[in-house]
């Protein structure tokens, strides 16, 4: 398989950068899963994308360990500053939709299996439907979040050509497409 199909997806779905990893070159720490659970950007509990909903981080630090290779891609949006607080949303409501993107068009050329994992908090919906007791509105489309997964984002971009911040006023969010080996069979079921 041409690996830079995976890249080229990317790209026409609208992120600013990307790279190919293995996945053994994933930096997994069980203490994102304390973290999020600590409130760090406060969905714990709130969002099906994220911890307790998305599963016990152990089992799924293996279940990326059962995936060979990964595209890391990232969307750095420009934001006034520090607290733009409405800008980051956008940006990240941006970065789901992108993540969506990359999504349909690695489906054009890959019937592998595949694992999709974006920022915390899904933004696919302003407001989680978890919030208000509701089912998913999306299942199939969900990213669960990679630190809540177990995934060192900052460590992960070391051994590419990502930088994790990317100026000063600016946002960066990443997603992480999991795939191969590619004898494996094709991953159907949505992941809530
Ligand atoms: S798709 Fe909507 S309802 Fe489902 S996890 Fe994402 S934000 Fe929540």
């Amino acid at each position: 398989m041409n690996e830079s199909l995976f890249l080229d997806a990317a790209q026409k779905a609208g992120a600013t950068k990307a790279a190919l990893i293995d996945v053994s070159d994933i930096v997994l720490d069980p203490a994102y899963y304390d973290i999020c659970e600590n409130g760090h950007c406060g969905s714990f509990g709130l969002c099906y994308a994220c911890p307790p909903d998305i599963g016990q981080v152990k089992e799924n630090m293996e279940r990326i360990r059962s995936f060979s290779r990964g595209l890391l891609y990232q969307t750095i949006r420009d934001i006034e500053d520090s607290y733009d607080i409405e800008g980051m949303g956008e940006a990240a409501a941006q970065h789901a939709k992108i993540g969506v993107r990359v999504r349909q068009e690695i489906g054009r050329f890959y019937s592998g299996r595949t694992l999709h994992l974006s920022c915390g908090g899904c933004h696919l919906c302003p407001r989680c439907a978890k919030r208000d007791g509701l089912s998913c509105r999306m299942p199939d489309l969900v990213m669960p979040a990679m630190e809540g997964m177990g995934v060192d984002v900052y460590k992960t971009t070391l051994s590419t050509n990502l930088k994790y911040i990317n100026g000063v006023n600016t946002v960066t969010y990443f997603g992480l497409v999991l795939f191969g080996p590619e004898e494996t069979p094709k991953h159907t079921q949505p992941y809530i």
